[in-house]
């Protein structure tokens, strides 16, 4: 959906957000404007030989804040790649790694590439070929600055990069962590390629333990039945609407694809409709629900819960009015316009805003990175200790019941349980999931407690611009 053109860029739009918190803040005179500016943006050019001819693509790393480093952020490739873009999404990343206490500064990275048109050879040379660009410039090291997956790349890419750097820098012996979202033989982490998703419903669940937010919201009971559209079935679509569906009973009753989309009341089969996708290129023709053609018209149907989780932009000032959705959940980044955003708040709709609501890929890239530079893999060294004390106390439980003739049997479900010692997958949830309810906890109590705050993205701004500006301070900025 293209956005009307008397609206602001993303980046002015990621802007007026931030300008709209700050206006709220006291932060010392000029601190403001130095937090907001996007500290420096490289671009390059480069030929890469294909198909008897020299291609040349444009790509760009833009670094937004540097107050801490490494600064990280996702590595895009889309056609609609732009320097504005690059830089609102690197804001973007430092106003996420803030609010989650991720040790970054804010960064991002882009080609101008549609992946779809290239062999996975010639995709391999000019990733390549980007990569080295980026690492020769330290635009890519363990040290200063670590890319991800981002929307049109995945841990193919990431593996491919992590190669070319430990090519370029054969003696470091931290270079594995010059890149996160790689594959699990490549030095990735279990449960990244999951993580934005399930962060999203980490963020929904923290969401419906708070009674003041639903009021607000105008919702009441449980996460459980709740219509959801979502929009876009890549990775972070796909695993949201997964694990609601799966795990959380809810009912996704449309998915938008840039191809089509498909409707059903009483609930779409999403792996099914995820496989049909994969196997045919788009939703027509998939048996599980009524196909339309055109789908962005359905972000304004009926439901409970919208999951943008696609491109920027989509909610805006042609559609924003119409939108039907009593929360919405910004699994994209900024998904929904300054002006739109304005728009739903005078109609009272709830927006979980981006920079917490997916966070979850960035936090679980920081676990990765731990784990690259400590070189071990999580729980390696705790797990077996951990279930030789639990089977300690089982052991105990059940001499003490028998010698003292009661004769409790201690349930086969429980001591499976019980006994068994976290791996590297449940440590990754648990760490995910105390960060997304840590962070909700600080946004709502800015929310809930300043009068002069009246959405959850003001205060997910004041909560993290106010954390950036103590680290500025304590450098003595
Ligand atoms: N591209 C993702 C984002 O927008 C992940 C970034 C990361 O893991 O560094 O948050």
């Amino acid at each position: 959906m293209s956005q009307p053109s008397n609206e602001p860029s993303f980046r002015e739009s990621v802007d007026m957000m931030f300008n709209r918190a700050v206006a709220l803040m006291e932060l010392p005179p000029g601190l403001e404007e130095k937090i907001r500016v996007c500290n420096a943006t490289y671009t390059v050019r480069f030929g890469v030989r294909l198909r008897g001819q020299i291609k040349t693509f444009t790509g760009y790393r833009s670094v937004h804040s540097e107050h801490m480093e490494p600064v990280k952020g996702g590595i895009r490739f889309s056609l609609g790649v732009n320097q504005d873009e690059v830089e609102a999404l690197a804001a973007l990343m430092t106003y996420k790694c803030s609010l989650v206490e991720a040790p970054f500064g804010g960064s991002k990275g882009g080609l101008c590439i549609d992946p779809r048109e290239y062999e996975e050879h010639e995709l391999e040379l000019i990733t390549r070929r980007f990569a080295y660009e980026l690492i020769k410039r330290d635009l890519i090291n363990p040290a200063q600055n670590v890319p991800a997956p981002d929307m049109g790349t995945g841990e193919r890419e990431m593996a491919w990069i992590a190669d070319q750097y430990k090519r370029m820098n054969t003696t470091d012996i931290n270079g594995v962590a010059c890149v996160t979202g790689k594959p699990i033989n490549a030095g990735g982490i279990q449960g990244r390629t999951e993580a934005t998703g399930r962060g999203v419903q980490y963020a929904l669940h923290a969401f419906f333990r708070d009674p003041e937010g639903l009021k607000k919201a105008g919702m009441v009971g449980a996460l459980k039945g709740k219509r959801v559209i979502v929009q876009g079935l890549g990775n972070v679509g796909y695993h949201a609407a997964k694990f609601l569906s799966e795990e959380d009973g809810c009912k996704v009753t449309c998915v938008i694809e840039y191809n089509g989309s498909v409707t059903n009341d009483d609930g779409l089969d999403i792996e099914a409709l995820k496989q049909h996708i994969t196997e045919t290129g788009g939703p027509d023709g998939f048996t599980g629900g009524t196909f339309h053609k055109d789908g962005t018209h359905l972000l304004e149907k009926e439901c409970d819960i919208l999951i943008p989780a696609a491109l920027e932009g989509v909610i805006n000032l042609s559609n924003a009015n119409n939108i039907k959705a009593s929360l919405i959940i910004e699994a994209a980044n900024g998904p929904v316009t300054a002006g739109a955003d304005e728009i739903l708040r005078d109609k009272g709709v709830v927006i979980i805003p981006d920079m917490y609501a997916n966070a979850g890929g960035v936090t679980v890239s920081y676990f990765e990175w731990v784990k690259n530079l400590s070189h071990i893999r999580f729980g390696r060294m705790q797990r077996r200790q951990e279930e030789a004390r639990h089977q300690l106390v089982v052991d105990e439980l059940e001499r003490l019941s028998s010698d003292s003739g009661i004769g409790w049997q201690l349930s086969p479900n429980f001591k499976d349980k019980y006994l068994r010692g976290a791996d590297e997958l449940e440590l990754v949830r648990s760490g995910l999931d105390d960060t997304m309810r840590n962070a909700y906890l600080s946004m709502a109590d800015v929310w809930h407690s300043r009068g002069d705050v009246t959405d959850l993205r003001t205060a997910a701004y004041l909560v993290s611009i106010g954390k950036v500006a103590a680290s500025y301070r304590a450098k003595g900025l």
